[in-house]
């Protein structure tokens, strides 16, 4: 291996210091202690223990959590009430919908209820506009993670080529906003481009957010990119117990990259502590408004 391995885990503990330290101060100077609500519909057991991650670290850095676990069939009417009644909670600066809800329920719909500026995950079309026209809103917490990992090891992005493969409204889109609002120059790309291989050999800035295990390998590189992988995939193993791997085949291209983060301890932990950050900013606004 010759590239530097980016440490999502020793970036995020530092993200959740400095989120600690403005809790306290926060509350020392303002009497105000940030709430984070977090709404889980079902028992998605994925689901399950990322929002109890979120629960345990929230109250780690001294925030309040508020904790809603609703029935499966909860009805769109009463999932709404509870949104209304956190938007208006002065306890509660940040809101979370856990993704993804049963069918029965649409997501946007639900995600458009939540006060704009208690949208901590950043996924309201208001703050997806205000980052798209390059403004301060509040930015999804992956890409963001992925921003502050990306910085770690090369602080001038301005001019570079950046390359965002997948263009979810969760990862891609918002990736590729902020690389553009850092003066990278950024292609999106997709399922249906041509020549990805060709493609991505031309990113100084790589960053795969696909779902597909190991699919970017060291001939996609450039020697010396930077490459961040977002994918968290589950592949089977002998034991049948199974290995998470990301988007990137790590071995392969740390042969070639210059930057890579590994899976799992890549971006995966940066985004719960991008959240608490994203929190803590609201509580902050609160005050300032
Ligand atoms: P989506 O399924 O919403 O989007 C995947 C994107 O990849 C789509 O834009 C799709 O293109 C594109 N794609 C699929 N196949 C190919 C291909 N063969 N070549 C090029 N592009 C392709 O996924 P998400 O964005 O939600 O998640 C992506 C990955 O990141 C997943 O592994 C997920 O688990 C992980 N993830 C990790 C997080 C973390 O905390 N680290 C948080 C969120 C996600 P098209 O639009 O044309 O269909």
């Amino acid at each position: 291996m010759t590239a530097i391995r980016i440490d999502g885990k020793a970036m995020a503990e530092v993200v959740r210091n400095e989120v600690a330290e403005g809790v306290a101060r926060l509350k020392a100077e303002h009497g105000i202690t940030p709430g984070l609500a977090v709404v889980l519909v079902g028992e998605d057991p994925a689901s399950q223990v990322y929002v109890r991650n979120k629960v345990k670290q929230t109250e780690a850095c001294g925030m309040r959590s508020f904790h809603h676990v609703l029935d499966r069939e909860t009805s769109r009417d009463q999932l709404m009430t509870l949104i209304d009644r956190l938007n208006t909670d002065d306890q509660v600066h940040g809101i979370l919908v856990q993704l993804p809800l049963p069918d029965h329920l649409n997501s946007k719909d639900v995600i458009e209820a939540i006060d704009p500026a208690k949208d901590v995950d950043g996924f309201h079309t208001r703050n997806v506009g205000t980052l798209w026209t390059g403004g301060s809103s509040f930015v999804p917490c992956t890409p963001l993670g992925c921003l502050k990992l990306l910085k770690s090891v090369e602080p001038e992005i301005a001019g570079k080529h950046a390359v965002v493969i997948g263009r979810s409204n969760i990862v891609g889109r918002p990736m590729a906003a902020l690389l553009l609002n850092e003066s990278a120059t950024v292609t999106m790309a997709h399922s249906k481009t041509a020549d990805l291989p060709a493609l991505c050999r031309q990113a100084d800035i790589l960053v795969a957010a696909v779902g597909r295990p190991q699919m970017v390998k060291s001939d996609w590189i450039k020697p010396g990119a930077i490459v961040l992988d977002v994918g968290i995939n589950r592949i089977p193993t002998e034991d049948g117990k199974g290995r998470l791997v990301g988007d990137v085949d790590f071995d392969d291209v740390a042969t070639v990259a210059g930057a890579i983060t590994p899976v799992p301890g890549g971006p995966g932990p940066m985004t719960i502590a991008c959240l608490l950050a994203n929190t803590l900013q609201a509580a902050k606004r609160s005050y300032i408004d």
